[in-house]
């Protein structure tokens, strides 16, 4: 009788929501693990654009490697529209996006990164997968406070002891900025990435894809498309 023993496969889980942010972790994700599932979240956005632009992004994605097209797993939808029931925010309901008394942005869903990523490690233990994979940053951000470091590395502690499994949070957007985004999705995959996140991907808060900038599409005037510009320009200029 001989005994197998199976080299590890890595598995990583992708909070993917088919933003920039998102589809360069996917991207970096990838580029690391041997297999990568996404799941994605409807809670009732006022703008289901980026929604939809998910899966052109998962396409594009697994077109532009060979390795990636065979690393790229399952996609998972979950409905947590149950965020909406809450109460009033800029990005579920027709609120103006403004700070509000708290010095946050109306953009602000409380809440949501802690939901998502219970959620998300539910998703993972039933997957057998350790690894979960989430865009926040908390460099060149809205001063969402459930984007710092403290709060994912705390959140990862909690799922940890909660669900009784090894259990890991990666964000490698957390200390670079806008432009350093860019920078790592054009060392991943080249011009080809840079290519299919411009055209692709979607960041609008007001969902608006009839004007089509350099980076991308947007209103070009909302505070998720100010980043986004703003960072492509820095990007530009630093090459
Ligand atoms: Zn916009």
């Amino acid at each position: 009788m001989t005994s197998q023993t199976s080299p590890t496969v890595t598995r990583a889980l992708v909070l993917f929501s088919g933003g920039q942010d998102s589809a360069t972790c996917l991207a970096w994700a990838l580029d690391r693990f041997d297999q990568v599932e996404t799941i994605g979240f409807d809670y009732g956005q006022r703008h289901a654009v980026e929604l939809t632009c998910r899966e052109k992004v998962r396409i594009g994605m697994a077109s532009l490697k060979e390795s990636w097209a065979s690393r790229l797993g399952e996609d998972h939808m979950i409905d947590a529209t149950v965020l909406k029931s809450l109460g009033e925010t800029a990005m579920t309901h027709d609120v103006v996006i403004e700070t509000t008394e708290a010095g946050l942005p109306s953009t602000f869903v409380p809440g949501r990164n802690l939901l998502f990523l219970t959620l998300a490690g539910a998703l993972a233990v039933r997957r057998g997968i350790s690894v979960l994979v989430g865009g926040m940053c908390e460099t060149d951000y809205s001063g969402y406070p459930d984007c710092r470091n403290d709060t994912i590395q705390a959140q990862a502690e909690t799922l940890r002891l909660g669900l009784g499994k090894p259990m890991s949070i990666e964000t490698p957007l957390m200390y670079i900025d806008k432009a350093g985004t860019w920078e790592m999705a054009h060392g991943l995959a080249g011009q080809a990435l840079i290519d299919l996140i411009v055209e692709d991907t979607h960041t609008c808060y007001l969902g608006d894809r009839s004007q089509r900038h350099v980076w991308g599409y947007g209103c070009g005037s909302c505070p998720a498309c100010e980043l986004r510009a703003a960072g492509w320009d820095r990007w530009q200029a630093a090459k």
